[in-house]
């Protein structure tokens, strides 16, 4: 039996995304764990804008499903392309670092993976999301480096 046995990848909707999950990929074949796939998606800020809903474009709600909605085929469509189980694929609301663990919790995922950068850590050492992770992760962490 290898070290992992559930491993979860979570990726943002950037062009890292597929060199994070083909090593998430390479490291469940190893291990010949399971893979399972996360996408978290910021709420809209209302207490920035001031609104709730507005009708029309301010549609905060259905603003935030049909973004969910989008993840999710997007996401489902590179478990695919990897020949992997598309039903193993989650798309949740919240703060990235945060949802990530909970997430991780909840399937209990022995290892989660995440890229060292995505958009939000061009020019840090490590991105502000691979970062929050290690902190208070509820497994071990793998940090894929995007060059
Ligand atoms: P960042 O902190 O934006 O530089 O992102 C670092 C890494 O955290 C990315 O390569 C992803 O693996 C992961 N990550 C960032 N944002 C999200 C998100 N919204 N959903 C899932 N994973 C994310």
């Amino acid at each position: 039996m290898g070290l992992y046995q559930k491993v979860l990848v979570a990726v943002d909707q950037t062009d890292e995304a597929e060199e994070v999950i083909a090593a998430a990929d390479r490291v469940a074949k190893k291990n010949d764990a399971e893979l399972s796939f996360l996408t978290v998606v910021r709420p809209v800020n209302y207490a920035y804008t001031g609104y709730d809903t507005v009708a029309g474009y301010a549609n905060f709600p259905a603003f935030e499903a049909e973004a969910q909605k989008a993840a999710i085929e997007m996401l489902q469509k590179k478990a695919r392309d990897i020949g992997r189980d598309d039903s193993k694929v989650a798309v949740v609301l919240g703060k990235p670092s945060t949802a990530i663990k909970d997430h991780a919790k909840e399937i209990d995922a022995d290892l989660i993976v995440v890229g060292s950068h995505g958009r939000h850590g061009l020019g840090l050492l490590l991105g502000s999301t691979a970062n929050g992770v290690l902190h208070g992760a509820p497994s071990d962490v793998l940090t894929i480096r995007i060059k």
